[in-house]
């Protein structure tokens, strides 16, 4: 974790976690986890979950615990066991030694399941999962006993032995709790904690072919890991019942406590991890780590920093009602924190030729320029300047309107770094119509630090030299989907934005940038932040717009 960080904020988690620490509830321990299940990729979403369990865990000198949430062996892939590892990391958060897998726990678990038979709280039931549900009732109707619910003993321990042998066809037993079928929880009718189901596992192969459901491995996990606090979404609310009566029910003596949050929601993004799947394996984005994905790794590879990341979480702040957040304000997080980082350049996106007429051919200066406005400790650097330099398509206009202070036939601006330029003559291509080139003057007394240096313009361009530009590409993204809320509606396809990717190809930099590393960040003067892409060579450069300039949340702040 970054020394900096205090981790002073607070919360309503950490309220709870004080009293506890004054009632002596814990021992005053603080041990939390982050159980991720292994079937997909992380995301924004888990970012919060990962801040406030790690983050608490440092605010109070605990710990916590990453757990992968393997129950569900279907589903779960190595593939995203060492992505999940490698975010968590990323995001600046170490688990040491205590990185464990609910499968560690399937033998302890069974072992539960047959402590619950003895004690009378858990049966063999032979009803189909379509029974199941109709026994059930409704929020308005009690539940119907199942005709299974008064085996003995004896018979229910033997079947759940031969359940776990293998003995029984996948689907056609359960060991359900046996609690209340007139509760007007749903979650205390008799739950289902134990199916059959044949599927390799990823870490205990064929070994089983019973699986705890989720709701009775987690705080029995949590209870072997001696978990204190055992922070969830707040669609886990009705199953705290059940957690807290599966505690009760085992002989364990340590009582974690479930407490739940608001999940994040953010603008324009969608979160289900199955969706997110089918965008990547149905092809909408080029993988898990496409720039325009709101998974950590998509983030990372856009250009996002941990830092930032950080910065977001808290300042989203952790509730207890949902809500949606502004995708703008994670946007500004990250700003914030590559305005003080990033170098300065210039690479002009989308090039017009400009010939300095007046300027002679043969001769190249070196101006310099600083690296960052308010940083001087990220030096200077030389850019050189010569006859032939290009502007960006959009800084010119034939035929401006009135207040437009670029460039224009007769109209002056400055060159960033760099002299006073005049537009005299524009030169189109003869079938097209299309601007080309433009033929300009500079006024040799207006360089930086030269006698006219402060002669005033409205407009300061950025431009590089064409004899020493270096060629790249250039991705540009907009959000992935077109609606703020991406999930409604019947196919959330429906709402990809056709246009989130641009991909400029004939992109032109300055000379000093040509060796820049994957992953080194630039602010492009007017343009925006960029990363150098894990695509770029030293044959292609590649990179990606992290953000734009415009503050949409800073703005709406003010306003
Ligand atoms: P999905 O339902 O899409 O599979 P999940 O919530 O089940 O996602 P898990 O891998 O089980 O994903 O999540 C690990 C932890 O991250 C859980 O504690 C979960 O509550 C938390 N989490 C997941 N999504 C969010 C979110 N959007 N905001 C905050 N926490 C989240
Ligand atoms: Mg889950």
């Amino acid at each position: 974790m970054a020394e900096n960080e205090t981790y002073t904020t607070t919360n309503f988690v950490h309220s709870i976690i004080d009293e506890d620490n004054r009632s002596g509830k814990h021992g005053g321990r603080v041990h939390t986890r982050f159980p991720p299940e292994p079937n997909g990729y992380l995301h924004i979403g888990h970012a919060k979950s990962i801040c406030l369990n790690f983050g608490t865990a440092i605010k109070y000198g605990g710990l916590c615990n990453l757990r992968f949430d393997d129950t569900n062996p279907s589903k779960e892939e190595v593939e995203y066991v060492d992505s999940i590892q490698e975010d968590v990391k990323w995001l600046g958060f170490d688990w040491d030694n205590r990185k464990f897998y609910a499968s560690n726990y399937f033998d302890q678990l069974y072992q539960y399941g047959v402590e619950l038979i003895k004690a009378g709280k858990a049966f063999v039931c032979d009803l189909t999962a379509q029974e199941i549900r109709d026994y059930r009732g409704t929020l308005t109707e009690p539940g119907k006993e199942s005709p299974y619910r008064n085996r003995s003993v004896e018979e229910n321990v033997d079947l759940f032995n031969r359940m776990k042998n293998g003995e029984f066809p996948d689907g056609s037993r359960v060991l359900r709790a046996k609690i209340d079928m007139g509760s007007p929880n749903l979650n205390m009718r008799d739950p289902v904690i134990y199916r059959i189901l044949r599927a390799t596992h990823h870490r205990t192969g064929d070994k089983w072919c019973i699986y705890p459901m989720y709701d009775f491995a987690h705080p029995l996990s949590d209870a072997l890991e001696g978990i204190t606090h055992s922070v969830c979404t707040l669609e886990f609310e009705d199953h705290r019942p059940l957690y807290d009566w599966l505690l009760e029910a085992v002989n364990h003596e340590c009582r974690p406590q479930q407490i739940e949050f608001a999940r994040l929601n953010l603008s324009y993004t969608m979160m289900s991890k199955r969706k997110l799947r089918a965008l990547v394996e149905e092809g909408y984005v080029a993988g898990w780590d496409d720039p325009r994905m709101p998974t950590i790794s998509g983030l990372r590879r856009r250009g996002f920093t941990p830092e930032a990341i950080r910065d977001f979480c808290d300042r989203i702040g952790v509730a207890k009602s949902n809500s949606v957040v502004d995708y703008a304000l994670l946007e500004h997080c990250i700003r914030e924190d590559l305005n003080v980082k990033a170098r300065r350049a210039m690479a002009v996106l989308k090039p017009l030729k400009v010939v300095i007429e007046n300027y002679p051919e043969d001769v190249v200066e070196e101006l310099v320029a600083e690296n960052h406005p308010e940083n001087p400790e990220l030096g200077n650097r030389k850019i050189p300047f010569s006859r032939v330099v290009y502007i960006e398509q959009d800084d010119f206009m034939e035929d401006p309107p009135k207040k437009f202070f670029r460039l224009a036939p007769g109209q002056e601006v400055r060159l960033k770094h760099a002299y006073i330029i005049k537009c005299n003559d524009v030169i189109k291509d003869e079938t097209t119509g299309a601007v080309i080139e433009l033929r300009c003057t500079y006024d040799p007394e207006t360089k930086s630090g030269g006698a006219l240096s402060g002669r005033k313009v409205k407009g300061t361009l950025h431009w590089v030299s064409a004899a020493h530009a270096v060629k790249a590409e250039v991705r540009l993204y907009d959000q992935l989907f077109l609606s703020e809320d991406p999930e409604t509606g019947e196919d959330y396809t429906a709402n990809l934005n056709p246009d989130s990717l641009t991909t400029l190809t004939e992109c032109i930099l300055e000379p000093s940038i040509a060796e820049a590393n994957v992953g080194l960040h630039f602010q492009f003067l007017r343009q925006g932040y960029f990363v150098v892409d894990r695509d770029s060579s030293p044959e292609k450069l590649v990179f990606n717009r992290v953000v734009g300039l415009r503050d949409s949340w800073a703005k709406l702040q003010k306003g």
